[in-house]
Formats: C-alpha cells, sequence, structure tokens
C-alpha cells in the first residue's frame, strides 16, 4: 500500500495548490459546517457568493438558532436542495439549546446534530478542530478508489466500507494537520482527478497512483448507472404587473415545502386559470423551462397574463397555503427556488437584487 511518500506528495502540492476560498481563511467551526452544507450537490463557484451573503447576514450559530425560517430560506433561494436549510437550522437551534452554542469538537457528537452525516461531521472535526477524524464523498471516494485500485462499486455497502477504512487509515497516519489532509483529497478530487479526463500528467501523487500504475484510470470508480430521472410536466402562470407578481406558497411538507412560487400545477393550462379564476384566453405562452432535480425532470411550459387588481385569491391546489401579489423589490427576501427564478425569467419579469440569475 502506497504511504508516506503518497501522503507527503500530496500534502506539498495541497500547501502550494490549494484555491484560495473563504471558509479555508478561519476555522470558525460554524463556516465551515454552512460551507459544507451549501457544498453538497453544488459547486464551489455556485456557493461562493451564496455563503458570504449568508455569513454577512447571519454570522453564528446562535443568529441562526434565533433567525425565522423564512430568512434563512430567502437567502438560500436559488441553491436547490432546501431540506438542507431547514436541518442545518434545526441543528444550530440544538447546539443553543444543549450545548450552550458551542459547536461540538468531535465527529461522533456532530453526528447527532440534524443533517450532519458522516462527511459532514468528518470535515467540521478535521478542519476546524483538528480531530483525526476522516471524511469519504465523492471526491474523496473517486480518489481514494483511484489511489488504491479500489474495484469494488463505490456505492455498494462493501465499496463504502473500503472507502471508509482507507479514509480513518490514511487521516490517522498523515503528518501534520488532519484537516489539512481531508481538504487535500478533496481538492485532487476537485482540482484534478476530475470523474472524466482526470489530469494525471499534472497529478502530485502519480507515482503512487495504482490505477495509474496498472493503467485502468478509466475503468475507476466503478458505480452502478444512475436510473434516469423521472419525466415530469407541469404547467406555471405568471401573473406581473411592473411592480408585482402573483405568487404562492407551498406546504411546507410538500416537495420545496414554504418557498414561494408562481402558481404551477400537474396538468393543462385551461384548468390552472380557472382555479385561479382567469379567463385562459387572456393568457399568452411565454416558454418552456427545464429543471433538473435529483429524481425528477421537470418541463415547465410557461404562460403569462396581466395582474388583475383583486383584494383575495383562492389557493391554487392543496399544495400551496398561501397566495398573494409579491412586490418585485420584495422578491429577494421571499423563500424561492431557482426553479421558480426561472419560471420568472421566461415570463420576462424583471428580477432585482438576487445573487444569481440564468
Ligand atoms: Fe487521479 Fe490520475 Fe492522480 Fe491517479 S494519477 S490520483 S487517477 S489524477
Amino acid at each position: 500500500m502506497p504511504g508516506e511518500a503518497l501522503r507527503r506528495g500530496l500534502l506539498d502540492w495541497y500547501a502550494r495548490a490549494r484555491r484560495d476560498l473563504p471558509w479555508r481563511r478561519l476555522r470558525d467551526p460554524y463556516a465551515i459546517w454552512v460551507s459544507e452544507t451549501m457544498l453538497q450537490q453544488t459547486r464551489v463557484q455556485t456557493v461562493l457568493p451564496y455563503y458570504e451573503r449568508f455569513m454577512r447576514e447571519i454570522p453564528t450559530v446562535d443568529a441562526l438558532a434565533e433567525a425565522s425560517e423564512e430568512r434563512v430560506l430567502a437567502l438560500w433561494s436559488g441553491l436547490g436542495y432546501y431540506r438542507r436549510a431547514r436541518m442545518l437550522q434545526a441543528a444550530a437551534k440544538r447546539v443553543a439549546a444543549v450545548h450552550g452554542g458551542r459547536i461540538p469538537e468531535e465527529a461522533e457528537e456532530l453526528r447527532e446534530l440534524e443533517g450532519v452525516g458522516a462527511y459532514t461531521a468528518g470535515a467540521i472535526a478535521s478542519i476546524a478542530f483538528g480531530r483525526r477524524a476522516a471524511l469519504v464523498d465523492g471526491n474523496v471516494a473517486r480518489v481514494l478508489a483511484r489511489m488504491f485500485a479500489v474495484e469494488d462499486d463505490i456505492k455498494s455497502a462493501r465499496g463504502r466500507a473500503r472507502l471508509w477504512k482507507l479514509a480513518e487509515e490514511q487521516v490517522a497516519a498523515a503528518d501534520g494537520d488532519p484537516g489539512d489532509w481531508n481538504q487535500a483529497l478533496m481538492e485532487l478530487g476537485a482540482t484534478v482527478c476530475a470523474s472524466r479526463d482526470p489530469r494525471c500528467d499534472a497529478c502530485p501523487v502519480r507515482e503512487h497512483c495504482e490505477a495509474f500504475a496498472r493503467g485502468i484510470v478509466d475503468r475507476l470508480p466503478r458505480s452502478e448507472g444512475k436510473r434516469a430521472p423521472l419525466a415530469v410536466r407541469r404547467v406555471a402562470v405568471v401573473l406581473a404587473s411592473s411592480r408585482a407578481v402573483l405568487l404562492a406558497r407551498r406546504r411546507k411538507e410538500s416537495l420545496m415545502g414554504g418557498l414561494w412560487e408562481p402558481p404551477t400545477f400537474d396538468g393543462e393550462m385551461a384548468p390552472l386559470a380557472a382555479r385561479l379564476g382567469v379567463d385562459p384566453l387572456r393568457l399568452e405562452r411565454a416558454g418552456e423551462v427545464v429543471h433538473v432535480l435529483t429524481h425528477r425532470r421537470m418541463h415547465v411550459e410557461v404562460a403569462r397574463g396581466a395582474l388583475p387588481r383583486r383584494k383575495g385569491w383562492t389557493l391554487p391546489g392543496p399544495e400551496y397555503d398561501a397566495i398573494e401579489p409579491v412586490a418585485l423589490d420584495d422578491l429577494p427576501a421571499r423563500a424561492h427556488s431557482t426553479l421558480a427564478r426561472k419560471v420568472l425569467i421566461v415570463a420576462n419579469v424583471a428580477l432585482r437584487g438576487l445573487p444569481w440569475k440564468e
């Protein structure tokens, strides 16, 4: 098994080549926790503006425990996977109530917090507190599977157990800061040992890499193909004036619960228009949005029309619990999904003050 020379080579490379990311400039466990939570399923470049804004507005675990859920979701709007934000806040409340506002230092204690899995616990414990805690995420799994030529399916129980064991052995043996070791593995996966076209010619550990030595880099890691996402067809109606747009809030228990969006419906345009009490002939087709979630590929047909002056609105379906016209200037303060943003853009609604635009 490659050992010390591999670890030294990787740590030296990390010291030279690491990207300067805001959460790496400090050892604040809260900052690391927030960044690691945002980075799950989301790329660094996408996360950066959200992270900066979130930390500016909610800079401590106590502030997160006390913030309204609406505020937290609004700051998360556009990042997707909103359950992460809810769990992060639930865990912050537990830290405030049970741990006196101090984030636990050991991986086992961290894992008792809502939404903190083995990976995030390992990241916080090792990077913020210098504990010899292992971590395996997609990048690390790929790097370890190649370095040590692990031929098991990395999603299988056996493959996962093998990778975690390797990660534990390596972090236990690494010289110096275990947080640096873990981040070096992650960084190599993110910038050199990519899933497609790894840059083995520029790799600092090439001479210790078993997959490279055996010429099987392109076969690893092994993983059963993902199932194709389910295609879902929906329709959305955007009723807008130059200053406001009609939005409805999804019930907490539903997919993307708690988020505001233009009324959307599985089915045809005419019944949705009828539910909203508008004449379908007064709507025009604006276009189609395609939005891919983990298990679904959503095709949303978008129609737009003028926002009528009206006192009350009826809920357009059982998945909603509120509906009202929202001033466009207030949109950044309302929790909403990336999908909602895409729908508004297709309908030509001017979006202002948001950190991300399609
Ligand atoms: Fe990855 Fe290639 Fe480096 Fe091996 S040599 S760790 S496959 S980039």
